[in-house]
Order: structure tokens, then sequence, then C-alpha cells
């Protein structure tokens, strides 16, 4: 059998707060090592323009952020792993996390930061319609939909977010909300609003969609329940789900301790979870806030916990 890859500090996740903290480690001369896990570079590499990261007055493509932020970890000695950790074993120290090639990692500390995923409706049609006109990442696969109709599910900033970006690649698309108002801020809400190629069908939900090889339309009910019920079908070809995300934390939950709904319960402004040395930072932590800022400024946290953890040798 081979001898267990050995390190004072294992980051997971390689968003903003996994990077933050590899930075912050290397710095603190801890012998870290970083698996990027399915995403490398997380949520902000499939986003485009970030408008709202302090240091750039002019914006910064996602992509271009997380590639500085890899070279800087880099820099300061990170071990970057292209690995995904498909298994941990927290039940005692030292704490041991398994690659999806079944490479054995042992480490003194842990810091989680496997961010936050899409979620879908649930519905049987999106897995039927996967890769075939069904996607969570206007950014990712808009490209295929230039001049064509399409619709995104939603109504917060996520989804008002895909439907501008969609509009400038596509002829025409649907914002369906299920509710008679949306939650987006306001500019966002205005950006749509105004957007003479976006349609909002407010009080709308989606029933299934449709098509003989692709997605060639969706089934939707306006006002369910109500005695203006009426069955809608538009014509699309694109689905896009802009309905939020859920935190990444199932691989640790036989562990560490979550909310209802699966986000890393950590003690107030410290990133500690319920066991001793491992940490959470970022999205999977985060239910309130979810910014790249506030996930690069947990990871600091985290780090500087692991740091002050292993300097006490508990
Ligand atoms: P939100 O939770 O804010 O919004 C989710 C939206 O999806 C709501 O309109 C919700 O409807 C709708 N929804 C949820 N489930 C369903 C369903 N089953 N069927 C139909 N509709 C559904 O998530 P977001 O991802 O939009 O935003 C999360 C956070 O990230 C927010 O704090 C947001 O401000 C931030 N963010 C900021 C951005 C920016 O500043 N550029 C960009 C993207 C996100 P309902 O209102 O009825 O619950």
């Amino acid at each position: 059998m081979e001898t267990p890859l050995s390190t004072s500090c294992l980051i997971i996740g390689s968003g903003p707060a996994g990077y933050t903290a590899a930075i912050y480690t290397g710095r603190a001369n801890i012998p870290t090592i970083l698996c990027e896990g399915e995403l490398p570079g997380g949520q902000l590499t499939q986003t485009t323009e970030v408008e709202n990261f302090p240091g750039y007055p002019e914006g910064i493509q996602g992509m271009d952020l997380m590639d500085d932020l890899r070279s800087q970890a880099l820099r300061f000695g990170c071990d970057i792993r292209s690995k995904i950790i498909s298994r941990v074993d927290f039940s005692r120290r030292p704490y041991r996390a398994w690659t999806d090639e079944e490479e054995e990692i042992t480490a003194q500390t842990v810091i989680i930061a496997t961010g936050a995923s899409a979620k879908y409706l649930g519905l049987p049609d999106e897995k039927k319609y996967a890769g075939r006109g069904v996607s969570a990442c206007a950014t990712c696969d808009g490209f295929f939909y230039r001049k064509k109709t399409v619709a995104v599910v939603g109504g917060g900033d996520s989804a008002c977010e895909e439907a501008s970006y969609l509009s400038g690649l596509a002829e025409k698309v649907y914002l369906i909300v299920r509710k008679p108002y949306l939650r987006a801020s306001k500019i966002m809400q205005k950006r749509v609003l105004e957007n003479p190629k976006i349609e909002v069908l407010f009080e709308h939900e989606t029933d299934g969609l449709f098509g003989e090889e692709k997605v060639e339309g969706a089934r939707l009910t306006y006002r369910r329940g109500t005695p203006e019920e009426k069955q809608v079908e538009i014509a699309i070809s694109g689905f896009f789900l802009g309905i939020g995300h859920h935190p990444n934390s199932e691989l640790f939950r036989p562990w560490i301790q979550t909310d209802p709904e699966g986000y890393i319960l950590t003690e107030g402004i410290r990133p500690l979870t319920n066991l001793p040395g491992i940490f959470a930072a970022g999205d999977v932590a985060d239910p309130l806030y979810r910014q790249a800022i506030t996930a690069a400024a947990s990871g600091c946290r985290a780090a500087l916990e692991a740091e002050r953890f292993l300097a006490a040798g508990e």
C-alpha cells in the first residue's frame, strides 16, 4: 500500500475562500495541499465580469481574478493539485481524505472551502435534456443559443444576471418568476425590466420541457390554484436555471454539523466547526452573504485559525 501524503493543512476547494486560505498558510510557512475539486477556480470562473471585488476599479473577468488568486497561492508554496476529494474520515486525528483516485492524504488541519452548486427544480425533464438545452450556467453555455429564444427560471440576482447576459446573445429571453415580483437587487431588476429583449413571466411555474432530441419548449402554469389558472407553452431552445445554490457539504455531514439546508455551522465570526482543527470558509458555510470578498475574508480567518491551532500543538 502506498504511504499516504501528509500535510499540516489540507484545503478542499479552489474558490476565493480556498485560495485566500492558501495564500495565508503559505506565507505562514505551513505546508499546505489544496485540492481544486470539480470546478477549479469555483463559481467565479462561470461568471463574466466581477465589478464588486475591491481593487479593480474597472472590474475584472471572473476567470482572470481566479487565475490571479491561484498564482498568488502558488507563489507562497501551496501544493495545488487538480484532484477531487471524494471521501473523508474525520473520526480521529490526523484527519484523512481520499481523492477520487483513492490517494490518501492525512492532515493536521482541514479547511473546507467547497462552495455551493446550482440548484435544479427537480423535474425529470431537467435530467432528460441535460446538455441538450438545460443548463445552470449562462456564461458557460450561452454561446450555443445565439439568435435563439431561451428561458431563465428564478427571480433573484442570479436569474437576472443570467437573463441580462443571455440577452446579449439570444434573440429573446423569457424570465420565469413564480412570484408576482422579483427578489433581485433594485439595480438588477431595473436592468431586466428595461431590457426590450427580456420578457418577464410573473406568477408562472415550470411543469416540464418538451422537444424531440433537444429542448423545443416549456410547459408552464400561470397562477396555479387560482380562478385565473391556465396552462401556457413557450417555444424555447434553452432552459437556464437561476434559482440559487446549495452548499457542497454532503461529504462532511457524518462528522461536521450543518444547518437544515446543509450550510456548515461555524462559531459566529470564527470559522470553527464542531471538530478541532477543521474550519469552514466561503459559501459552504455562508447562507447570508455569498460574495467573493466575504468568501476570501473567511478563507483568511480559517487560515489564521489553522495557524493558531498548529502553533498550540493541541
Ligand atoms: P436567491 O435565493 O436570492 O433567489 C432565488 C430565486 O429563485 C428566487 O426568486 C426564488 O423565488 C426562485 N426559486 C427558488 N426555488 C424555485 C423553484 N423551485 N421554482 C421557481 N423559482 C424558484 O438566489 P440567487 O442565486 O439569485 O442569489 C443568492 C445570493 O447571491 C443573493 O444574496 C444575491 O444577492 C447574491 N448574488 C449577487 C450577484 C451580484 O451581485 N452580481 C449575482 C448573483 C447572486 P422566490 O422569490 O419565490 O423564493
